[in-house]
Formats: C-alpha cells, sequence, structure tokens
C-alpha cells in the first residue's frame, strides 16, 4: 500500500526560534489531534535539520527531510551538503529538482538522476519534483514534458530503487502563485504519471509508488484534491509555516 504523505517545505524561511516554535506546535498539534495514518515530513533548511529533529524526538508518523543533497559524495565542494551528512543527522527524506533549484540553479534532469542515486544510497527518500512551465501548460504538451522528466532522471533506477522514491507533481505556475491546479486537473497528470510509471516497471510496482501534489495546496482545497485516487499526498509550501493550516491539510485526509 502506498503511503499517504504531507511534507512541508519551508524554502529559506525561519529564524532557529522560529524554526523551533513551529516543530513544536506541529508535533503538540499532530498528537492531540490524533492525526494517524498519514505521514508528515518537514522540510527545513539545514541547519534545522537535527533541532527539528530533537524535537520530534520518537513521534510515531513525523519524519525530517532536507530540501536538496549533493550529488557528490564528500570533498571539496564548498558550500554543499552530502545525502551521507544529511543521513547522518537523522533526516529520512529529501527533496530533489524543485522547480525553484532547477530555475535558479540550473539544475537538469542529468544531474537530477545523480542526486536521486545518492539519496538511494545513503537511505534517504527522495521526493522527487517534476512539473511543467505555464508556457508549456498553454502549448499542450506538459503531460509529454513531465513524463519526459521522469524518463530522463528516473527511469536508470531498478524496480526496487523507484518504489523507494516518492515523487512530487508540481506544476510551476501554481507553486506560490495562489493559484492550483483543479483537482481534476491534478488526477489527469498523476494517473498519466503512474501510468507512465507502470509502462516501464509494471502496473503493480507503479501502484506502490505516492505522487504527490504540490502549488498552493491550502486547507481550503486539500480535501478535494487528496479526495483523487491517484492523488496520495501533498507537498505544501506557504501553508507550511502556519502549525494550523499545515495540520488541517494533514487532517483533510
Ligand atoms: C512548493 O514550494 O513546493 C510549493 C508547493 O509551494 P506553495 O505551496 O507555496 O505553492
Amino acid at each position: 500500500m502506498r503511503k499517504k504523505i504531507i511534507a512541508g517545505n519551508w524554502k529559506m524561511n525561519l529564524t532557529f526560534d522560529e524554526g523551533q516554535k513551529l516543530t513544536s506546535e506541529i508535533v503538540n498539534m499532530y498528537k492531540d489531534e490524533q492525526v494517524s495514518d498519514v505521514t508528515v515530513v518537514l522540510n527545513p533548511p539545514f541547519p534545522h535539520l537535527f533541532p527539528v529533529k530533537k524535537l520530534i524526538g520518537d513521534t510515531a508518523g513525523i519524519f525530517v527531510g532536507a530540501q536538496n543533497c549533493s550529488d557528490k559524495d564528500s570533498g571539496a565542494y564548498t558550500g554543499e551538503t552530502s545525502a551521507s551528512i544529511i543521513a547522518s543527522f537523522g533526516a529520512q527524506y529529501v527533496i530533489i529538482g524543485h522547480s525553484e533549484r532547477r530555475e535558479y540553479f540550473k539544475e537538469d534532469n542529468e544531474l537530477l538522476a545523480l542526486k536521486v542515486k545518492k539519496a538511494l544510497e545513503n537511505g534517504l527518500t527522495p521526493i522527487f519534483c517534476c512539473g511543467e512551465s505555464l508556457e508549456i501548460r498553454e502549448a499542450g504538451t506538459h503531460e509529454s514534458n513531465v513524463k519526459f522528466q521522469l524518463t530522463d532522471s528516473l527511469f536508470s533506477l531498478s524496480a526496487e530503487e523507484i518504489q523507494k522514491v516518492v515523487i512530487a507533481y508540481e506544476p510551476i505556475w501554481a507553486i506560490g502563485t495562489g493559484k492550483t491546479a483543479s483537482a481534476d486537473q491534478a488526477q489527469e497528470m498523476h494517473q498519466a504519471l503512474r501510468r507512465h510509471l507502470a509502462s516501464k516497471y509494471g502496473k503493480e510496482v507503479a501502484a506502490e509508488i505516492s505522487i504527490l501534489y504540490g502549488g498552493s495546496m491550502k486547507p481550503d482545497n486539500a480535501k478535494e484534491l487528496l479526495s483523487k485516487e491517484d492523488v496520495d499526498g501533498g507537498l505544501i509550501g506557504g501553508a507550511s509555516l502556519k502549525s494550523r493550516d499545515f495540520i488541517d491539510i494533514v487532517k483533510s485526509y
């Protein structure tokens, strides 16, 4: 059975104290409000990883993840952080290929394939992001564009490896813009991606892979999006910075 996952992407936000406050609130609400079968992942900036992990403690169901990792193992790469360093601080997940990394840091499909490999080698679950720009959506080539991102970055993995990857479909035009894909648009893309995975790895393997939706998911639209058959959770930016909103999204399942 594939997992239901709600992951928060804090991006480059929150000081130490702010991160501690937000984490404590989320952990307390998660416990008090008995959110049981949804896996929650908090993805703060690197310096928060260890303190956030400590605050989560042994709370079952909440995990910590990074927002990026290096494609290299170790060495003279100033400013980079390897998957092994991330794992050694107790993180279990890592976001790879967020559209902001693709756009601002020119990360391409080939580099992202290497990062996914490094994450898996070090026992981290990659949350692999894909998604089309507005221009591509308007040209009507969004499905082939996003399938290509998967083929290029993930299809060299074995069937065993691909089942350890979480995919996040994030139309770029919906990220941080307040514009959300409709639940039907999300379902259409998630179903297309699952079919694409099935064409390479078979239906059974594809059925085990969680595909999250990301792009202005909020408490008021989460329920509808999460009700769709192939939408297995959400990757949340803005709303993950407010404990009440974030937990309300988690509870929308
Ligand atoms: C994101 O950064 O992955 C994201 C989906 O952001 P937002 O929820 O703010 O659109």
